[in-house]
């Protein structure tokens, strides 16, 4: 199974109990930054650009259970920065749990042997290792050698201790297609529950700006990756989800769904755009204009996102929206080969991927601006 049956009555009464009350409106996860310091400077992620002194900042427990009690969504994920960084990630992920929150903690991994003795395993709470793709690709795309194989080391202790582990896996343009598919083998081989995708999203901060994808691009990959797909590739996402990748389902975007809390309060409107913040969650719900968001919004900064905090949630709510969305979901539950001849050509294209013909590129000031927000 990709996600324990618990997990999934637990949402799917949720839903079916927001949708009973007739809540237009709801969160399905949490995003929780507990902090932005990371021990990476990833070239498609903006975080670490903050100044020191943000860097230096972290939500303590304390304020971590209020956001999750405002928000009352019954998944929590921990981006970050890197939560293993946090002074106190291990009495957040236990107050989580104690809640009876499904937690995803997202991490590199180059802590996790080092901390790993903080956590205990639970059925509540997993490791959501980032993983982008196989060793070469994923090392260009964290600019750290030797990033693959921490990530891996990391996956193996966690799992030999009995934790679920789950990875995380963000596609850029120049993303090599048929190295995707090795890489979801390989996932498989180490014995992970399951395997969470999402093209990238230009954030405005990201060092490396070329290489974001426009939607026909992003479908087009997604198609060459996940159509003629094996019967063992366990994905942690919705299957209609996987379908609005491949380029067979519209939705709109639900930037509600997954909110976003960090120091600086609830983002508005989703964890990509900073477009101000509310100081409580109702708040959040109430001031945002959510028609200038998303797609069809004609809003600029949407164009092209196609991006799983916003279009997840999109996929769950069709799911329970209708008897057409629970059949289409049930099929593309069972049915998952999407056999393809053209997408089978796809594959047949010559690739060059980006790390093929740019260098390398280990951006120092990950560790600098560490022993900065040290100092
Ligand atoms: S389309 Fe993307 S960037 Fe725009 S609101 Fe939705 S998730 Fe945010």
């Amino acid at each position: 199974m990709a996600v324990p049956i618990s997990q999934m009555w637990t949402v799917a009464s949720y839903v079916v109990k927001q949708k009973l009350v007739g809540r237009k409106r709801y969160p399905l996860v949490l995003m929780l930054e507990p902090l932005f310091r990371c021990n990476l400077a990833c070239a498609g992620c903006g975080k670490i650009q903050y100044p020191a002194h943000i860097l230096k900042q972290e939500l303590s427990p304390e304020e971590c259970f209020k956001a999750v009690e405002e928000c009352g969504a019954p998944v929590v994920a921990i981006p970050g920065g890197e939560p293993l960084m946090h002074s106190r990630i291990h009495e957040i992920v236990a107050g989580l749990i104690e809640r009876k929150k499904y937690v995803y903690m997202c991490t590199n991994a180059l802590l996790l042997k080092e901390k790993i003795d903080l956590f205990n395993p639970s059925k509540y709470f997993s490791f959501s290792v980032h993983v982008d793709g196989q060793r070469e690709h994923h090392d260009f795309s964290v600019c750290r050698e030797g990033g693959y194989e921490a990530a891996v080391e990391g996956v193996k202790e966690a799992l030999k201790r009995g934790f679920r582990v789950t990875t995380n896996t963000t596609l850029f343009d120049g993303a090599d297609p048929n190295s995707v598919r090795q890489f979801f083998d390989e996932m498989m081989e180490l014995g992970v529950e399951s395997m969470m995708l999402s093209p990238g999203y230009s954030y405005d901060k990201a060092p490396d700006q070329k290489h974001f994808l426009g939607r026909a691009r992003t479908r087009r990959l997604f198609r060459s990756i996940l159509a003629n797909r094996k019967r063992n590739w366990r994905f942690n996402a919705s299957p209609l989800f996987l379908e609005f990748l491949m380029g067979k389902r519209e939705y709109s975007c639900t930037p509600w769904g997954m909110p976003t809390y960090n120091i600086f309060g609830w983002q508005k409107p989703c964890y990509l755009l900073q477009d101000g913040y509310a100081e409580s969650f109702d708040e959040l719900m109430q001031s945002v204009e959510w028609h200038q968001y998303g797609t069809e919004s004609g809003n600029a900064k949407c164009a092209n996102c196609m991006v799983h905090s916003g279009y997840e949630a999109s996929a769950v709510n069709d799911t329970f929206s209708s008897l057409r969305g629970l059949l289409a979901t049930a099929k593309a539950t069972f049915f998952t080969a999407y056999k393809d001849e053209d997408a089978l050509k796809l594959l047949n294209e010559p690739v060059r991927p980006v790390h093929a013909y740019n260098p390398l590129v280990q951006i120092e000031n990950a560790t600098s601006q560490l022993e900065e927000t040290r100092a």
